[in-house]
């Protein structure tokens, strides 16, 4: 089986997890966790990163900390992973759910900006409240769908407009840049993944970068327990477990090493997809904004014969997935609010397909994938 997208540990890991299991430093406190923390804030040009336990749990911790109660409103795109719009739940808020550009494949910045001056007015207290239910809308939570950068300049000059705090999810775009800033760098808080398929892993586990050090201790401290001596057990508000271990922190550290490399690669599989599989039948890329250089995460294209292609890549042994379900579609936000025009996220869902991106695959891996997509356009009619 040629794997979709597959942890590549091939550097320092056993090195440093067996330092780890050697000294016995295994748990919540250990030097690799502020190391692992020292190189990602120096690598996103972050002044701050704390370590938690998976991007889910970062995604939660930074829409706290940015005031997200219960009752608010949560501006957050149509099209992407479960765990942006559970992070907004969590918080007891409701997702405002945006569709997409159609051909980035991120939140389209024109809807948002009708949202905000047609639907919204500030209240007194320069808080920015939806007209018709009363609710604020206490953040925005733009997601760097698979890799690419969202158009965050924008996103962010009409969110400090409206004074709405920005928290990225760019837990599929560690290594992505917009006019060379990285992606997770643009908000006030951004958070990473490094779950076993992202660009690197940890097995499981996230990060939040912020520039802002008050915001980075509270977050230290709410993801541990919000304990509040160093002595005794005195906690000072509801934390949560959720801080990164150091045997898993000494992984991301080895990991981090090899991003580089990593990045190489992912673009190299993105540049040979691109130039084999562009004249095949209807295939249509994900267009990248000119100021993007991106990570390449996981290559995913359309075809209206995504199904059946599906089905012949899996059954020759090429793992390929299916896009997100979008949002609006699933039983938990049926009923929050959906704001698109002509619902490109449903075409682009029933449209793509991811294939095989994992660093490690060889050329001639990748030769036999791009052999059976071509042989499927060559054998099958225009649509499933
Ligand atoms: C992976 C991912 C997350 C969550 O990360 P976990 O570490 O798996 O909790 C959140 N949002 C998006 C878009 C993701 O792809």
């Amino acid at each position: 089986m040629i794997l979709l997208s597959a942890p590549n540990i091939a550097g320092n890991e056993w090195k440093y997890v067996k330092d780890c299991l050697d000294t016995g430093w295994v748990s919540s406190v250990g030097s690799y966790v502020t190391r692992f923390e020292e190189m990602m804030a120096a690598y996103t040009g972050s002044a701050h990163a704390v370590a938690c336990v998976n991007g889910t749990n970062a995604l939660h911790i930074a829409l706290l900390l940015q005031g997200v109660e219960a009752g608010d409103l949560v501006i957050a795109p149509n099209i992407t992973f479960i765990a942006s719009i559970n992070a907004i739940k969590y918080c007891g808020a409701s997702p405002v759910l945006v569709d997409i550009d159609p051909g980035t494949w991120q939140m389209d910045i024109t809807l948002l900006e009708a949202f905000l001056s047609e639907d919204c007015h500030q209240n007194d207290d320069g808080k920015t409240i939806h007209t018709a239910t009363g609710k604020k809308v206490a953040a925005i939570l733009p997601v760097h769908v698979l890799g690419n950068v969202a158009d965050i300049n924008s996103l962010c000059t009409l969110a400090a407009f409206h004074q709405i705090p920005v928290v990225e999810d760019a837990t599929e775009a560690l290594g992505s840049t917009y006019n060379g800033r990285h992606a997770g760098s643009f908000g006030q808080m951004g958070c990473f993944s490094f779950n076993g398929n992202k660009i690197i892993t940890t097995g499981g586990g996230g990060m939040i970068v912020t520039d802002n050090p008050e915001l980075a201790a509270r977050a230290k401290h709410l993801t541990t327990q919000a304990k509040a001596d160093p002595f005794e057990y005195i906690h000072d508000e509801v934390g949560y477990n959720y801080r990164m271990v150091n045997v898993l922190a000494a992984m991301g550290v080895a990991q981090m090493e090899k991003l580089p490399s990593f990045i190489e690669r992912k673009k190299e599989i993105n540049q040979y997809y691109r130039q084999h599989l562009c004249n095949l039948g209807d295939i249509q890329f994900q267009q990248i904004q000119p100021e993007a250089d991106i990570n390449f995460w996981l290559f995913t294209f359309r075809t209206a014969q995504n199904q059946s292609l599906l089905k012949r890549l899996n059954l020759a042994g090429i793992q390929s997935r299916p896009f997100w379900k979008p949002m609006n579609q699933l039983p938990m936000f049926v009923t929050d609010i959906y704001l698109t025009r002509n619902n490109y996220s449903d075409i682009i869902y029933k449209e793509c397909i991811s294939i095989p991106s994992s660093t490690f695959l060889t050329n001639n891996e990748l030769e036999q994938i791009v052999e059976q997509i071509s042989n499927h356009f060559s054998s099958t009619p225009e649509h499933d």
